[in-house]
């Protein structure tokens, strides 16, 4: 989600140049992809830096090296894809109504904010006809760049669940690895897939967007589309729900940044209509559907540096 910052004006609109849209699409869609990874129940500790003092050492080999949160007050610090936690708190990984998938990963620490947001989000699921959540990755203690997966999800407020309602019984470890996660986009790419969909992801969907502390929700266009179509009169939070690359099997809930953290850089607002017009119609123009290959590969991005973080940045990672 680093494209979140895009330049303000039109973007939204659908109407951004192509050339913006290939270079998202290279740098996102691989990123997607890595939230069906499986993992492993005894994960080899990551050898240590030979120089982790160099300032060209890439910021994400740091913050995986950090098994434990900063213990300082909670505070997130920078942008989504650009940024840190102090004083991060983990999602507990069994709750009444959720379960926290690939532990391996280390990844279910967030914000006290968000961890609010998705007990409550939780205990209200059976209320809208889903069992319970199967939460996907949140930060690493310390947040930051990653070395799999995200763009963001750097400074504790995004959090991804599966579109997979949680079974009736507590997963076992090697199963929170190795099972996947419901493809629900049909095969043509135009429409979620009738098997899979049901009211209650929907139901679910909008409960999340309904939260006043949920700033964004990032889903398939497919699945925004049946969102739009389902919502009936209600459709105010509807303008939370962005269409995105990826999240054909999860959904990303995002908040805003939280009262206790100054340094938190917040994303320019979406339009402040449904976005079931122009916008969702732009994702199913053959451009998106079926882009060319681009003539030029396009060059991955260098790793961010801790110098390219805010300079609290180093205090988190250097706490004890
Ligand atoms: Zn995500």
């Amino acid at each position: 989600m680093t494209m979140m910052k895009a330049p303000s004006g039109a973007p939204w609109r659908g109407i951004a140049p192509r050339a913006a849209l290939w270079l998202l699409a290279a740098s996102l869609l691989p990123l997607s992809a890595a939230a069906q990874d499986r993992g492993t129940v005894n994960p080899k500790p990551l050898p240590p830096l030979a120089k982790p003092d160099d300032p060209a050492t890439p910021a994400k080999e740091l913050f995986a090296r950090k098994p434990a949160p900063a213990p300082l007050q909670a505070r997130t610090i920078g942008f989504y894809s650009k940024g840190c936690l102090a004083g991060a708190k983990a999602l507990p990984i069994n709750g009444p109504t959720w379960q926290v998938m690939r532990l391996s990963r280390n990844r279910n620490w967030g914000h006290p904010n968000l961890i609010g947001v998705l007990e409550r989000l939780a205990a209200q699921a059976p209320r809208t006809g889903w069992r319970g959540l199967l939460v996907g990755d949140l930060s690493q203690p310390r947040g930051g760049p990653m070395l799999t997966g995200h763009a963001s999800h750097q400074v504790g407020l995004d959090a991804d669940i599966w579109l997979t309602p949680m079974p009736d019984r507590q997963l076992s470890r090697e199963e929170r690895e190795d099972m996947s996660a419901t493809m629900i986009v049909a095969e043509d790419r135009r429409d979620v897939d009738p098997q899979v969909w049901t009211p209650a992801h929907t139901a679910l969907i909008k409960a999340a967007a309904k939260d006043p502390q949920v700033a964004r929700i990032f889903v398939n266009a497919a699945i925004k589309k049946a969102l739009c179509r389902e919502a009936g009169n209600d459709r105010h939070w509807l303008g939370k729900v962005q269409p995105w690359w990826g999240h054909d099997y999860h959904f990303h809930v995002r908040i805003n940044c939280p009262s206790d953290s100054p340094d938190c850089t917040p994303q320019p607002p979406r339009p402040a209509d449904d976005g079931c017009g122009a916008e969702l119609d732009h994702w199913f123009t053959e451009a998106i559907l079926h882009p060319k290959p681009s003539p030029i590969p396009a060059k991955p991005k260098p790793p961010l540096k801790m110098a390219d973080l805010p300079d609290a940045c180093r205090q988190v990672l250097l706490a004890p």
